[in-house]
């Protein structure tokens, strides 16, 4: 079967140049007469992928050297607990801006550890806009500010970030990691799942500031430690070595293939551009989010009739483009448009879309 555009959400297309290249090390990774996935963590062979992996990824997005890279498991939900374990740790307090379900399940686990508030919210319009914030949004004494910065099921995105002050302000970023520059040194802590942008599931990247490093709460389970994690180069245990050596392809891919995040971010835009422009031109179809914070990764849109929407995702479907179906809490269609989402795969999306709204005038 010819391969379908995948708009799902996660887990995600991946470019097909690294599943091609994964396919051809599949039994023999650099000679050593085997596949990563059989290949013990403490092999030299795997030690110098890992390593590899990791400093492409900090010369990609530019992560100066008070920052350590971590490759995790447990997915961007085990760092919900994670960051409020380690970071809660001076007046036990932080704050979270609730921009979408992420957020709010971040921000529900975090109040099990602490005096955590939701200083700023997008409910009241089911999250279709980012909340304006400043410095006085905040409490002066938390430990940390909160934000989910691409909000995955809601289409939003901080074209922006919040004014914090000396708060360091932590952020997932699992699906818009890599799709465009990230300014890493405004924030104290970055993660991401893998499995939007990045790699297969499995792997969890975080990227911490080392001074919020080996200040956890006593009741701190040794895994869910930063420090150590930071202590062991992500090989305390045995790291999801398989997800890593494919994220480890993706970087490359951006690297080589692509030419860097700004490259990829110019990419990202057009894709984006295409659809939204289509959206906004469009009688039957539109946009859920204001134009301003509109995400270039995830693309909501309704026809504001729940059978068309039906009708709508099922023809898609059977022409090749699958995993349209808009999250349950939004209903609706939504296109997942991440780095491995070729342009042409956006703009015979765009075409279909156009014959569909001429079929049911
Ligand atoms: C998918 C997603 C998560 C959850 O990730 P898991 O790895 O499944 O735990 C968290 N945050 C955001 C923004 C996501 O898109």
């Amino acid at each position: 079967m010819a391969r379908v555009y995948n708009f799902s959400a996660g887990p995600s297309m991946l470019p097909e140049s690294v599943l091609k290249k994964a396919a051809d090390e599949m039994l023999d990774y650099e000679g050593s007469g085997q596949s990563v996935m059989e290949m013990s963590h403490r092999s030299k062979t795997f030690d110098k992928m890992i390593k590899v992996a990791e400093s492409l990824l900090s010369e990609i997005m530019y992560i100066s050297d008070n920052y350590k890279v971590l490759f995790l498991q447990g997915g961007g939900s085990t760092q919900f607990a994670m960051v409020a374990l380690n970071l809660m740790n001076k007046n036990n307090k932080a704050d979270y801006i609730i921009t979408g379900q992420w957020a709010k399940k971040a921000f529900k686990e975090a109040s099990r550890y602490g005096d955590v508030k939701a200083v700023a919210s997008s409910e009241d319009k089911t999250f279709t806009y980012i909340p304006k914030t400043d410095k006085s949004t905040f409490r002066e004494d938390a430990d940390y500010v909160y934000i989910c910065l691409n909000n995955t099921i809601y289409g939003t995105v901080y074209h922006e970030l919040p004014d914090t002050g000396d708060i360091p302000l932590v952020a997932d970023i699992s699906s818009n990691i890599l799709s465009e520059p990230i300014d890493v040194s405004k924030f104290g802590l970055l993660f991401a799942g893998a499995q939007k942008n990045m790699a297969g599931a499995g792997l969890t990247v975080a990227i911490v500031r080392e001074d919020l490093i080996g200040n956890a709460m006593d009741i701190t389970p040794t895994m869910l430690d930063y420090k150590t994690q930071a202590d062991a180069d992500s090989l305390y245990n045995t790291p999801p070595c398989y997800s890593i050596y494919i994220a480890k392809l993706v970087y490359e891919w951006i690297k080589n293939e692509v030419g860097g995040l700004d490259k990829m971010k110019e990419l990202n835009e057009k894709k984006a551009k295409l659809l939204y422009d289509f959206l906004d031109s469009s009688k039957l179809f539109k946009g859920t989010v204001v134009p301003e914070d509109r995400s270039l990764m995830n693309v909501p849109f309704v026809t504001g009739d729940a059978d068309m929407d039906a009708k709508f995702v099922k023809e898609a479907t059977e022409a090749g483009f699958v995993n349209l179906k808009g999250h349950r809490t939004v209903g609706g269609m939504r296109a997942s448009i991440y780095n491995a989402m070729p342009y042409e795969g956006v703009e015979k999306l765009v075409e279909f879309m156009k014959k569909f709204e001429a079929d049911n005038k």
